[in-house]
């Protein structure tokens, strides 16, 4: 093999991954910290989308899979991030436009910086941990209402099966939800809450216990640590909507497919932006739709065609 083709094959066989990670701890300085890691991020060749609140710090990390373990190492140097959670997934190389590294009053936007309280061990009254085969136990033991911890449009492709699903189309949704009475009933009930990694959960179990729902429990690691364990083959049907290039992630080759087109009305778990340049809607769109047309949400198809940009 001439040793050009061979420095090409070198570049094919890296390994790209993606890391999810928080950690809920008080922090001093935390527009220092923004400042360390920018610069660690940037010596590693990362990219990816970290914030950091007086409560923590919260993240999603594309590269090499020895710079993001650098990283990673680096990082659990600093004391308060010793306990970092970091889940592994497997990335393309290219999934993250760019490196954005901010301070924000909240890690995760519910609207109610405070109403949090963070101590050394984490967020101060949040519902119960429990991993993957504690929740079987739980399930096989008592009736139990899962609970989706994440905006609505990210349960189409995929949820726990018989999920209730909030109406929200963002995390800021989640208090006046929860004020509004509706989901008063469930107050006495066993209730497991999901979200991605785990983190969207450990803010909004803190604000459900506050407001007087007795039995909260939280999925430990969220979908992501649940899929590890069990895939396709226990109580999660469908995919995993991400916040990055890849989209949707499947925990098996007999994923199902819960999405279905908004154009055509066939199965599929792709999902891409409302056409309007102005509307963050994310629609359920399979391929060949997405690829001949614009394709609109509800209140825009209303209005007709796509404003100019
Ligand atoms: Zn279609
Ligand atoms: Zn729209």
């Amino acid at each position: 093999m001439p040793w050009e083709a061979r420095a090409d094959y070198t570049r094919s066989v890296a390994v790209p991954k993606i890391l999810l990670f928080y950690v809920f701890t008080p922090l001093a300085d935390p527009e220092a910290l923004r400042l360390w890691q920018r610069d660690l991020c940037t010596s590693l060749g990362l990219r990816g989308r970290i914030l950091l609140s007086p409560h923590g710090i919260n993240g999603t990390l594309g590269g090499e899979l020895a710079d993001v373990k650098r990283w990673l190492r680096t990082t659990r140097e600093y004391a308060p991030f010793r306990d970092l959670d970091a889940k592994w997934s497997d990335g393309t190389g290219d999934d993250f436009p760019r490196l954005s590294v901010k301070v924000r009053d909240e890690i995760v936007a519910f609207g109610a910086p405070g109403e949090l309280r963070v101590d050394e061990d984490g967020v101060v009254g949040g519902g119960e941990k429990i991993g993957p085969d504690e929740l079987h136990e739980l399930v096989a033991r008592e009736e139990v209402t899962f609970l989706d911890g994440r905006n609505e449009f990210e349960s189409r492709i995929g949820r726990f099966r018989g999920a209730v699903v909030p109406d929200v189309a963002t995390t800021r949704e989640f208090v006046a939800e929860l004020d509004s009475g509706r989901w008063d009933h469930l107050k006495e009930t066993p209730v497991v809450t999901y979200c991605t990694g785990g983190v969207r959960c450990e803010v909004l179990t803190s604000l459900m216990t506050a407001r007087g729902f007795e039995r909260v429990y939280q999925l430990d690691g969220g979908v992501v640590r649940y899929g590890e364990r069990f895939g396709d083959d226990g109580l999660w049907d469908g995919s995993l909507y991400v916040f990055d290039r890849r989209g949707s992630v499947e925990f098996s080759d007999h994923a199902a497919v819960l999405g279905r087109c908004v154009d055509c009305g066939e199965p599929t778990s792709r999902m891409q932006n409302c056409s309007d340049p102005q509307c963050r809607e994310q629609l359920v769109v399979c391929a060949p739709c997405g690829g001949q047309s614009a394709v609109l949400c509800e209140p825009h198809r209303a209005s007709g065609v796509p404003s100019p940009a």
